[in-house]
């Protein structure tokens, strides 16, 4: 499934092809969408916009398209000569004089206002949002070990998306690695230092999995991989799907284990 990172650079790939753009044609094939789509059609796209993993493609106050892509769904940019093959099932196609934007397979998709996207079942339970401008390491670091998630192990609370938008399963074993934080510990027993790291972590590994389309290395590591002629493949990661390898500080083979039915990678002896 796509992370917090993937879904807004996608986003703004959207944005870029079909914001203030009209809309030669709009078709909305989901049983979901269709009531709408002939209102819609005639108005044009504001924004589109994310909130952890979902997508909200705003119509002004006419309305907005909510998609959440979950395991299945993928979107597809083509110039609008290009003819689109795909054997996937088509749930919307917005197509400018320029462009077409095409959304296959995804599910979980409504039309929603304003006041129903406040109420929304997934959107009114959201955490802040990893991208969040105004989150600051101390605010987060309180999260982290306050009453209200302190009790959860670090593994599991770092998916819960009421917890924080945005993370997943590779970005919480980089997240982690990077703090020097062990997966099964729990908010409550951070030191100030620790709970400060894994916030800074936090905030910078999902920054750089954006910035590095996935990418969850700094420069430094992806420096040494150049040196030594390694495919760059080699160090997208520092844990995640790196189990029995050599971790790249420390030279232990780099542990995986399942922790609440999702595989987690961490090397014992950096992260305690
Ligand atoms: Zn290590």
């Amino acid at each position: 499934m796509p992370e917090g990172p993937e879904v807004r650079r996608m986003a703004h790939r959207l944005a870029r092809v079909l914001v203030d753009q009209r809309l030669g044609e709009l078709d909305l094939p989901h049983p979901a969408l269709r009531p709408h789509e002939h209102r819609l059609s005639r108005h044009r796209i504001t924004a589109v916009e994310t909130r952890g993993k979902a997508f909200l493609i705003r119509f002004g106050k006419k309305g907005t398209i909510y998609v959440h892509l979950q395991l299945y769904g993928r979107w597809k940019i083509h110039r609008v000569s290009t003819e689109p093959r795909s054997n996937r099932t088509l749930r919307a196609a917005f197509v400018t004089e320029t462009h077409q934007a095409l959304l296959y397979s995804a599910t979980d998709l409504e039309v929603l206002s304003d006041a129903g996207i406040e109420n929304h079942r997934f959107l009114s339970r959201l955490g802040p949002d990893l991208f969040d401008p105004n989150l600051t390491d101390e605010s987060l670091a309180e999260r982290l070990t306050g009453p209200t998630f302190g009790r959860r192990q670090l593994a599991g609370l770092l998916l819960d998306q009421g917890f924080m938008g945005g993370i997943g399963n590779y970005l919480r074993a980089e997240m982690l690695y990077v703090a020097g934080v062990a997966p099964h510990r729990k908010g409550s027993s951070l030191h100030i230092d620790e709970a400060l790291a894994l916030a800074n972590a936090i905030r910078t590994i999902g920054q750089r999995a954006y910035d590095q389309k996935g990418y969850t290395t700094d420069d430094e590591l992806l420096a040494v991989a150049k040196r030594r002629q390694w495919s760059k493949r080699r160090v997208r990661h520092y844990v995640f799907e790196r189990e029995g390898q050599a971790c790249f500080a420390c030279g232990t083979g780099i542990q995986r284990a399942d922790i609440g039915g999702r595989r987690m990678f961490w090397c014992a002896s950096c992260q305690t």
